[in-house]
């Protein structure tokens, strides 16, 4: 007997709109099928163990079949199957309200649609002009039922001849959805949505070579893998597992640094396995590689908001039937759930990282330098995982030893506390380069850091924001002495006097060198130290390398490169060639120093006045002008006098580009000088 009737909807006719609005995923149909397919047969697992169904349940399958002729494309299972009663319940009933607000503001997203209303069967109308269902219940003595439906809110139900259990849910495919009924597109389509479906999903034969060509077997190919990796134990797992499992989900990457099996089911239920892979370079910077599944039914590789942020590097599987199935991104954002997940994940990542450091430091110190891009990131933008990082994370120090954040700390403390009580973090970015300031360090028994990771510059900002009194400064930053200046350090023995034909000295000889600005300083290291240290200032050089990070510094990205001469004037070169200066400059200096002294003391008897909050007469500033355009014209006098003396100085032009040489400053023109004086200095 033939029912006809009216499927339940509250809107007039459901179908044109599913069509018109969920134009973007239509291909998400056969996830939904073969979903409900899957389910169907473990539901009869189920009802078998419980004893209520009586025949074996062992090896049953799903299947999907392409007929091209008859542009069908069928779903088939051996599962529970539905009785009249059954499809009308569960089919000819949709029950949902407010259907047409709800569909205007998610038109864009046929899952927001599909997974609000539980429509995945009625998803199939997105590809098809006619939907049939012939079933038969597994209840004993159950009549085969069809169903037929063109799209229309009417439908066709029937009794029918179908002997075997289960159901078949065939598609006559659109015209214009022809895709669906090609081999290949439904083969991607199941690699995608299908692979790790709990049940063996069967497409096609197998093949074989044979005369020359690919041909069928008789045998059925599975396409998926019904037992994935992250559904079973970790106990009973090996590496090799982990690696063949990574392999397949990435082919054609290196393998993986760590992984983490999370596995948890309370208070919300959540399986996965996460990979740290190796990062060979930027370009291997990818945010699509985790895949969230849902009872092994793929969902989205959009995780932003289930992942944090700074593991979207990872690579792997996250299921979680508590992450819903078929919701937009924003949705899975808001959700309370997810966030929840969330910050589980991160929870988890960390203690499986304490735990790796604790118990197999060795493998964890071999691999730093591969994963800290992704502790520093965690540490930087996330305030919890920075918290347990901290335990963990390691510093390399030149000598490529690793230390815990507080070993070192304990290990520096005694030597490197400057007289104020900060503790003074030194550390460098390139051993070759910076080598004579790693050594001038290491003389004095002090540690250096190696600090040359991308994330590094933020990271040792960060540090110093969470240790009070803690400094981190490069060692090439300026003389080590006054990186950490102790209690007893020595004092500069030199008069002002001496300070500046010093400083015009070696100022008027520096090689121009581009985008540079060079100072001159004292200090008083010792006798044993080099002659000239260059260094370049940390607070400048911090905020250039900011500057790369973030776009609204571009101001100091642009400035030059600001070095300092530090002369040591404990050392026997430096003090002979600035007393062989003054000597030398004395007799023609003296008039010029006097006269620089006398106007000076004019200028700030006049400054005085206006100190005073009195105002200048006309006549006083113009004094005052005049006396400060002398005392500069007498200041060019002197530079003068000095630099024309230190241009027959070769030993100072030598001093200065030994100690650019040191720092990899000196080059072309300047390196060619100095290569052609110091041949003429050996003759
Ligand atoms: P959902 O799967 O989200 O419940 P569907 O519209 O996909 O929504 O399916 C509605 C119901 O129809 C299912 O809950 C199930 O009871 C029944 N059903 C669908 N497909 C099958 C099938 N292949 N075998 C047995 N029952 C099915």
């Amino acid at each position: 007997m033939a029912t006809k009737g009216s499927i339940g909807v509250t809107t007039n006719n459901i179908f044109p709109v599913i069509k018109q609005f969920l134009y973007s995923d239509h291909e998400i149909f056969l996830r939904e099928l073969v979903s409900n397919a899957v389910d169907a047969t473990q539901k009869l697992k189920t009802l078998a163990s419980a004893g209520e169904f009586k025949e074996s349940t062992e090896g049953l399958t799903v299947s999907v079949t392409l007929d091209k002729e008859a542009g069908t494309l069928t779903v088939s299972d051996h599962g529970i199957g539905m009785t009249a009663e059954d499809v009308d319940k569960y089919i000819n009933q949709i029950a949902f309200s407010g259907a047409e607000e709800f569909l205007n503001k998610y038109k864009d997203s046929a899952n927001a649609i599909i997974g609000h209303f539980g429509l995945g069967f009625y998803s199939a109308f997105m590809v098809s002009k006619k939907v049939e269902i012939r079933s038969l219940s597994y209840k004993e003595g159950a009549q085969a039922v069809s169903w037929t439906c063109d799209g229309s809110p009417e439908y066709e139900m029937n009794e029918c001849d179908k002997t075997e259990r289960g159901t078949d849910i065939i598609l006559y495919i659109d015209d214009d959805e022809k895709e669906y009924l090609e081999q290949s597109r439904i083969n991607s389509l199941l690699n995608k949505y299908c692979r790790f479906l709990p049940v063996p999903i069967i497409f096609g034969k197998e093949q074989e070579w044979k005369d020359g060509k690919y041909v069928d077997t008789d045998k059925d190919k599975v396409i998926n893998d019904v037992e994935p990796l992250w559904t079973r134990k970790p106990t009973e797992l090996k590496d090799e597992d982990y690696l063949k499992f990574y392999r397949a989900i990435q082919p054609g990457q290196e393998d993986p640094l760590f992984w983490i099996h999370l596995n948890v089911d309370f208070p919300f239920t959540l399986t996965g396995i996460l990979y740290f892979p190796k990062i060979k370079n930027n370009l291997d910077i990818r945010k699509d590689r985790i895949q969230l599944y849902c009872n092994q039914v793929y969902v989205t590789d959009s995780v932003e908001g289930v992942v944090p942020d700074f593991l979207m590097l990872l690579q792997g599987v996250i299921d979680s039937p508590d992450i819903p199935l078929n919701v937009s991104r924003s949705y899975l954002q808001a959700d309370r759930n997810v966030k929840k997940i969330s910050t589980y994940i991160t929870k988890k990542v960390a203690s499986r990282l304490e735990e790796i450091a604790k118990n197999d430091a060795q493998e964890f110190e071999k691999k730093w330098n591969d994963i800290k891009i992704f502790i520093e990131y965690g540490m930087l933008s996330d305030e919890k995982f920075c918290e347990q990082a901290m335990k963990f994370a390691l510093l390399e120090n030149t000598d490529g030893k690793f230390f815990k954040l507080d070993d070192y700390k304990k290990l520096i403390e005694a030597n490197q506390t400057d007289k104020d009580g900060n503790l003074i973090y030194l550390y460098a970015t390139d051993r070759e380069a910076q080598y004579t300031h790693i050594k001038a360090a290491s003389d004095k028994g002090y540690d250096v850091l190696m600090m040359n990771g991308q994330l590094d510059v933020p990271f040792v900002g960060m540090l110093e924001q969470k240790n009070e009194k803690s400094r981190f400064v490069r060692v090439d930053s300026d003389v080590i002495d006054r990186l950490i200046v102790k209690e007893n350090a020595r004092e500069v023995e030199l008069t002002q006097d001496e300070k500046d034909v010093a400083t015009t000295l070696f100022q008027s000889q520096m090689p121009s060198i581009d985008k540079s600005n060079f100072m001159v300083s004292f200090a008083a290291l010792t006798a044993e130290d080099q002659p000239i240290v260059v260094t370049q200032s940390e607070y400048m050089r911090r905020m250039k390398e900011m500057a790369q990070f973030q776009p609204g510094m571009s101001f100091y990205g642009e400035l030059p490169d600001s070095y300092m001469l530090t002369l040591n004037t404990e050392h026997e070169l430096i003090k002979r060639v600035i007393d062989d200066a003054v000597k030398a400059t004395e007799a023609e200096l003296k008039p010029i120093n006097e006269d620089i002294k006398a106007t000076n003391n004019v200028i700030n008897a006049l400054r005085d006045l206006k100190k005073d909050d009195k105002d200048l007469t006309d006549e006083q500033k113009k004094d005052l002008e005049e006396n400060e355009k002398k005392v500069s014209e007498l200041r060019d006098k002197r530079n003068a006098v000095i630099t024309a003396y230190a241009a027959g100085q070769d030993v100072v032009k030598q001093l200065i580009d030994i100690a650019l040489l040191g720092n990899g400053l000196l080059k072309g023109e300047s390196l060619n000088t100095f290569l052609k004086r110091s041949v003429s200095l050996l003759k």
